[in-house]
């Protein structure tokens, strides 16, 4: 059905004139081959960047140089961007990074991709062109290495993480024996590659609709405990009850919340884990507050939890809640208490949802007031209230607050 989207249209007939040629390449033909929506369509070309760069100034489309060294120039149409690329060639490779070179040759630009799957070309006329027996795989959704899998992966360690995400995506039954075999050999050389690129390409596979059989063969293969040695013997089992959850819920894919599932909630190990691996802030604090948060008893008062959302905020509780309720109903539903407990976790959950801070009614100013002298016995002052106002569960109002601060006073 992309073929006849307009927008794409015209960049190929752009391209292919004159001598050049463009044809749609990699994750767009593979999906819709596939009969998957297509995120973005990205394209190859045989022209240079700057031949690119001067046909669509010609024909007054905007072209943005995203990464003109590598030969990448995203033509925009109509607000659809489009990634063009000129062939390329590996000139050397050093297993994290290529040093490559513009070529015109379709067979060699295929051959240096990684997976048969994401090597497949589309012409403007919609023919499929096949350079590395590809189609074959796309039938059996069978994720393969192009070439010897071994060498491939010496060219690219990342290779094995998206050989594994890849098969999360797209591959059925079990992984092909030769890369399997291979990115279990090749293990130790994950350690070679920068973390960014090893977050970047594990948060993909964790964010898979379902990561959880590529995790079982990574657990197997003993790649994940090169990536991820936090997680614990058994972290994995929890992954099927939480997709189970997720689709039950209807909760979006989280691969935060996947990677909580795995490790053990332990604020100092989960730091060493965002700094190895190079988290951004917010990825680290989303680990964070869930480690930080209490557990969730199983009698715990709706009075209670707010009490715990207003000392630790939502986020760290909401992922606690999602574990706790996708470990209850795996349980079973013939399971009494784990029914009750998995009843709590959704009113807690929907709880969670619509609270709103409550903010205290008293400030330093009103603390000075009550005769307290400049210091740290301010805010020591503020806070006994504030704790009393907590366990009184937000219901006194500012003047009750007021006689309780004057009480404190005379008291202290
Ligand atoms: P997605 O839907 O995740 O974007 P994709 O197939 O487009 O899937 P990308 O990571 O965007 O994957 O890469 C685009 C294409 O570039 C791939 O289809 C593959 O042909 C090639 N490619 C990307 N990374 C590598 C790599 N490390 N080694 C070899 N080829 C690669
Ligand atoms: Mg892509």
């Amino acid at each position: 059905a992309w073929f006849s989207d307009p927008a794409l249209v015209r960049v190929l007939a752009l391209l292919n004139s004159d001598g050049g040629e463009g044809r749609v390449a990699g994750g767009a033909v593979r999906n819709s081959l596939m009969g998957l929506p297509v995120a973005d369509v990205d394209i190859a070309t045989t022209l240079r960047p700057e031949a690119v760069v001067e046909r669509a100034k010609a024909a007054g489309i905007k072209a943005v140089p995203t990464g003109i060294e590598h030969g990448t120039v995203t033509l925009v149409i109509d607000g659809t961007p489009f990634e063009v690329t000129t062939l390329r060639r590996d000139v050397s490779t050093n297993g994290r990074h290529a040093d490559v070179a513009f070529g015109t040759d379709w067979q060699t630009d295929a051959e240096r991709r990684d997976l048969t799957i994401n090597a497949l070309y589309a012409k403007q006329d919609g023919t499929v062109v096949d350079l590395v027996n590809g189609l074959p795989d796309i039938e059996s959704r069978t994720v393969r290495f192009i070439g010897d899998a071994a060498t491939r992966i010496a060219e690219d360690h990342l290779r094995i993480l998206r050989f594994f995400r890849f098969f999360a995506l797209y591959g059925s039954g079990r992984p092909d024996a030769e890369g399997l075999k291979a990115c279990a050999r090749a293990k130790a050389s994950l350690a070679k590659l920068s973390a960014e690129r090893v977050w970047s390409e594990t948060k993909k596979l964790l964010g898979a609709p379902d990561p959880g059989r590529a995790l079982l063969w990574m657990r197997q293969a003993g790649v994940l405990t090169e990536i991820l040695p936090e997680t614990e013997k058994w972290g994995i089992d929890a992954i099927p009850g939480l997709i189970a959850a997720e689709k039950a819920f209807g909760w979006k894919p989280d691969a935060m919340l996947r990677l909580a599932a795995m490790v053990p909630a332990d604020r100092e190990r989960l730091k060493t884990l965002a700094g190895r691996l190079r988290f951004s802030k917010a990825e680290a604090a989303t680990l964070d507050h869930w480690a930080a948060a209490p557990e969730i008893a199983p009698k715990l008062a709706e009075t209670a939890f707010d009490r715990l959302l207003y000392r630790n905020g939502p986020s760290g509780l909401t992922m606690r809640l999602k574990l706790a309720l996708a470990a209850a109903r795996a349980r079973g539903l013939g399971d009494p208490e784990a029914l009750a407990f998995s009843g709590l976790c959704q009113r807690l959950l929907t709880r969670a949802e619509k609270w709103r801070k409550p903010s205290f009614p008293l400030t330093g100013a009103d603390v000075l007031a009550a005769g307290v002298p400049a210091g740290p016995t301010v805010g020591a002052a503020l806070s006994a209230i504030e704790d009393e106002w907590v366990a009184g569960n937000f219901h006194e109002d500012r003047a009750r607050l007021l006689s309780r601060l004057d009480a404190f006073v005379k008291a202290n």
